[in-house]
C-alpha cells in the first residue's frame, strides 16, 4: 500500500473542537490550488526506496485522500485539475481509492456528480450527530436534514463507498440521544462509520471554555458506556470493527487509513500535512503563507523532518497495528527480528485468557472487549521494547 494525502485548508466556519489547520476565508483558494499543483510537481520525484522510475520499478499509489479543512469547498473544476496533475506525476493504481472529505452543508447534486466524474470514488461526510442541540454545541454548519440529503445526493451521484463520522461524549448528550443518532445513521446505511469520542484539544475554543469552567465534560464512565453502545450497535448492524474508532461493511475498510495503520508509506501535500517515507516522517508548514512562500520558491515546504530509529519504528508499528486490524506475527519478526509472542509474555497470556486478544495463528488481534480497554493494552504492549533485545535498539 502507498498513500497520497492532500490537505485542503479551508472551512466555511471553524467548529469549536477542531484543531486541524484551516482558515475560515476561502479568499485564497484559487491561488492555493495553483500552489498545490506546484507542490505536486516538486514532490513527485521523491520515491520510497525499492521504487525507481528510471529502472521501471514504480510503486503505484493505492489511495488518494483529500482531507482538511473542507475539500468540498473546492470547485469540481479545481478538483479535476488536481486529479489530472496527480495522474501526470504519480503512478496511481487503476483500482485506487479516491476519498474526499465533505461537510454535508456544502454539497449539491451537481457538485457531487462532477466530483464523481473527476475521479473521486469515496466520500467521507462529517455528520457527527443528528441531534440539533449537539450540532449547535459543536458549531457545525449543517443540520440533521442536510446530512440525510447529502447521503441521498451521494448515492444518486453513484457513490457506493461513503463514510460518516459520528461523535459521542458530547456534553449534554445522553445514552438516548446517542442511540437516536446511531439509529438515524444506520437508516442511511453508510458503508463505513468512524465514531470518535469528543477530545478537548489544546488551543481550541472548546478547550478554552472547558478551562473557564463553562463546560461539564462527560464523565469517563459515561464515555466508556457510550463507546460500548457504539461498538454493540454497529457490530450488531453488520459492521466490522477494524480499528478502535472505525467500522466497515465487508470489503469497505478505508484503504488509506490502513496504509497509516500498517506502517506503510504515504506522501503528504498541502499546509500542515504529515508524510512518511521509509523511515522518515516530514511535516509541512502549518501556515498557508509560509507553505506558499516555500513552494513558490521551488522548495519543499517542510517545517521539519525526522528519521525514526528502529526502536521507534517498532513501537509505532505495534501500537498502530494492534489498535487496528491486528499485528501480523511473522511480518513483525521479519521487520524487527523480535518474536512477538515471547516478547509480550506474560501479559499476552492474560489478555487472551480475559478475551481481550485473539491469537489466530498469524495475527494478534483485539476483540470487541479488547477495543474497550485498548489504551491499557497498547501502552502495556509497547513497553516490551524497553525490555527486549538490544539488537532492536542498536540497529536503527
Ligand atoms: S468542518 Fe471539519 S476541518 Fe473544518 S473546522 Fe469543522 S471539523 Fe474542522
Amino acid at each position: 500500500m502507498f498513500g497520497l494525502y492532500l490537505h485542503i485548508p479551508f472551512c466555511e466556519k471553524k467548529c469549536s473542537y477542531c484543531d486541524f489547520y484551516s482558515l475560515e476565508s476561502t479568499e485564497h483558494i484559487d491561488a492555493f490550488v495553483n500552489t498545490l499543483l506546484t507542490e505536486i510537481d516538486l514532490r513527485s520525484p521523491v520515491m520510497p526506496s525499492g521504487a525507481c522510475p528510471a529502472e521501471g520499478r514504480v510503486e503505484a499509489h493505492t489511495s488518494v485522500f483529500f482531507g482538511g479543512g473542507t475539500p468540498s469547498l473546492l470547485s469540481p473544476e479545481a478538483m479535476s485539475r488536481i486529479i489530472t496533475r496527480l495522474h501526470e506525476r504519480y503512478t496511481i493504481a487503476p483500482d485506487a481509492e479516491w476519498t474526499m472529505e465533505c461537510n454535508p452543508g456544502t454539497v449539491t447534486p451537481e457538485r457531487l456528480a462532477a466530483y464523481r466524474t473527476a475521479g473521486i470514488n469515496r466520500l467521507s461526510f462529517g455528520v457527527q450527530s443528528f441531534t440539533a442541540s449537539e450540532l449547535t454545541f459543536l458549531d457545525r454548519i449543517h443540520d440533521a436534514d442536510e446530512a440525510v440529503a447529502a447521503m441521498t445526493m451521494a448515492r444518486e451521484a453513484g457513490f457506493d463507498n461513503v463514510n460518516m463520522d459520528l461523535m459521542f461524549a458530547v456534553p449534554g448528550q445522553t445514552m438516548e440521544t446517542l442511540s437516536y443518532n446511531l439509529s438515524r445513521m444506520l437508516q442511511l446505511a453508510p458503508d463505513h462509520i468512524s465514531a470518535y469520542s469528543l477530545i478537548y484539544e489544546h488551543g481550541t475554543p472548546l478547550f478554552a471554555r472547558l478551562k473557564k469552567g463553562l463546560i461539564t465534560p462527560t464523565s469517563e464512565d459515561i464515555d466508556a458506556a457510550m463507546y460500548a453502545l457504539v461498538i454493540t450497535t454497529l457490530t450488531d448492524a453488520g459492521y466490522e470493527q477494524y480499528e478502535v474508532s472505525n467500522f466497515a461493511r465487508p470489503g469497505k475498510q478505508c484503504k488509506h487509513n490502513l496504509t497509516y495503520w500498517h506502517g506503510e508509506n504515504y506522501i503528504a501535500l498541502g499546509p500542515s500535512a504529515h508524510g512518511f517515507i521509509d523511515t522518515t516522517r516530514y511535516w509541512n508548514h502549518r501556515s498557508l503563507t509560509a507553505w506558499t512562500t516555500k513552494v513558490n520558491a521551488g522548495e519543499l515546504p517542510e517545517a521539519n523532518r525526522e528519521t525514526l530509529t528502529n526502536e521507534e519504528l517498532c513501537t509505532e508499528y505495534l501500537f498502530l497495528t494492534l489498535r487496528a486490524d491486528g499485528t501480523p506475527i511473522a511480518e513483525f519478526e521479519q521487520r524487527f527480528g523480535v518474536d512477538l509472542r515471547s516478547a509480550l509474555q506474560p501479559d499476552l497470556g492474560h489478555w487472551i485468557d480475559a478475551g481481550f486478544v485473539i491469537d489466530n495463528g498469524t495475527t494478534l488481534r483485539l476483540t470487541g472487549e479488547g477495543y474497550r480497554v485498548c489504551d491499557e493494552i497498547t501502552v502495556k504492549s509497547i513497553q516490551f521494547v524497553d525490555r527486549v533485545p538490544s539488537s532492536l535498539r542498536s540497529s536503527g
